[in-house]
């Protein structure tokens, strides 16, 4: 439910035909504010913005509100000191409601001198996130987590299980990508995904994807780069000393990866690579800066990893995908926290549990990492659950609540959970017994005492 002037809108009841006139006269007027009513509070509600995405005008939050919102909300997010984000808002990430658009400023260099030797550059400057990357630049590794936060793949709720697929992960990052630029250009001109792969469309789909990469093929000694984003096929070995990454939906446009970029990447990412090889229901996510040479040929110049679940949720260790899958399994709420810059000695949040009173922040630490932070905000509640995984079998997980008793009527889609989340409104249910996850993903033999958890699927 939101306030628009004087009017209480209720998404699922009130047409586009009506809104979009109504929120076309708030984007001509920015100071005024519409307001998401799933929260009470002294105001009246949280303040939101319109933007103009893709030719339609839809409601986004003001930047740093997500936490003011009801955890049932679409608009809601854990407080930023959760997760990677919080050091790069306002310095790496500068979101401008008054423009609707957010500007990014990037670490890595979206032009390339072929005549440099790349022992001899920054290039090898890691990507992992490493502790003395300069925090006010997003490396390639926060901008690939950026995405997937911002095309809401962060957030999971039962009724979108079965529903993530290339083509939807494609379409929202897309669309996430709509109002953001870099210093020098558009978001959207810089980034390809691959389209969703046939083989009756196969001639037609090459041609866009030469259509997309023929600015990369000006003369000069500088050359342009693009950034790639799609699922790794493999990684293998290619003739005369090279190998190639395979992105999959795009098995004719293999990406050449120069012997010390594959010495960085498995540096850099030893830890995604293997956990791809020891879960084989896992994904390997890609985000690459490749520039194309006179040839046609697209040598990748950067590459960043990312590993996600069967269900497109990112992990970054053994333990921390049991907790996932058993969360995913048992019904739960949740919104993943993801690094961007941090290193993984940070003591950041594994996820929040978004259907618990009040949210749970989840850590998993170990004998090398120490314990979460304390919580500054005494306004914004949050419970901890922390697992050491290198000492203890995992604790019992907090039980759920009804959203419907806390959050009240409000909720309305995000511009991007219209196309995505449809299926959040899932009927009432009960939810199965609480998880009883093992820290092995083969063993499930770990018992986790809990106790029944009750419905949460209404919002
Ligand atoms: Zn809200």
């Amino acid at each position: 439910m939101y306030a628009i002037d004087d009017q209480l809108i209720d998404r699922a009841r009130v047409g586009d035909d009506y809104l979009q006139p109504l929120l076309a006269a708030f984007h001509r007027s920015p100071r005024r504010r519409p307001r998401c009513l799933c929260s009470a509070s002294e105001t009246g509600g949280v303040d939101m913005y319109v933007a103009r995405i893709g030719g339609r005008y839809v409601l986004k939050r003001m930047p740093g509100t997500g936490p003011h919102h009801a955890p049932a909300c679409s608009s809601y997010t854990p407080p930023a000191e959760l997760t990677g984000l919080a050091a790069l808002l306002g310095t790496a990430i500068r979101e401008q409601p008054s423009t609707g658009l957010t500007r990014l400023t990037l670490s890595f260099p979206l032009t390339r001198n072929s005549s440099r030797r790349r022992s001899e550059s920054t290039d090898l400057a890691p990507d992992s996130g490493s502790a003395d990357v300069d925090g006010n630049r997003l490396t390639l590794r926060a901008l690939l987590h950026f995405l997937w936060d911002e095309a809401g793949f962060v957030r999971w709720v039962p009724a979108m299980a079965g529903r993530r697929n290339w083509p939807a992960i494609r379409r929202h990052i897309l669309l996430a990508t709509q109002t953001k630029t870099t210093r020098s250009r558009e978001l959207p001109e810089l980034l390809w995904l691959p389209e969703p792969f046939t083989l009756a469309q196969k001639a037609d789909i090459a041609a866009r994807r030469t259509a997309a990469f023929a600015p990369l093929l000006g003369p000069g000694k500088h050359r342009e780069l693009m950034l790639a984003l799609g699922e790794v096929k493999d990684i293998a070995p290619a003739r005369f000393g090279r190998h190639k990454l395979l992105i999959k939906h795009a098995p004719d446009c293999p990406f050449m990866i120069e012997p010390d970029t594959l010495t960085h990447l498995r540096r850099t990412f030893a830890t995604e690579l293997a956990l791809r090889q020891g879960i084989p229901d896992s994904k390997l996510i890609a985000l690459l800066t490749f520039g194309v040479t006179a040839a046609g040929v697209a040598i990748a110049d950067r590459i960043a990893l990312m590993s996600v679940s069967t269900d497109w949720i990112p992990f970054e260790s053994v333990f921390e995908h049991t907790l996932i899958s058993a969360l995913v399994g048992h019904g739960r709420r949740f919104t993943k926290s993801l690094r961007y810059n941090q290193p993984v000695t940070s003591p950041l949040a594994s996820l929040v549990l978004t259907d618990t009173d009040p949210p749970t922040a989840c850590y998993l630490t170990t004998g090398a990492t120490s314990g979460p932070p304390a919580l500054t905000d005494a306004n914004l509640p949050l419970k901890q659950w922390i697992w050491n995984t290198s000492v203890d079998p995992i604790p019992a997980i907090p039980t759920t609540v009804s959203h419907t008793r806390r959050t009240g009527p409000a909720r309305t889609p995000s511009p991007r959970e219209n196309a995505q989340e449809a299926p959040d409104q899932a009927p009432t249910q009960e939810a199965p017994p609480c998880p009883t996850p093992s820290p092995h993903p083969t063993d499930h033999s770990t018992n986790t005492p809990c106790t029944r958890i009750s419905a949460n699927t209404t919002s």
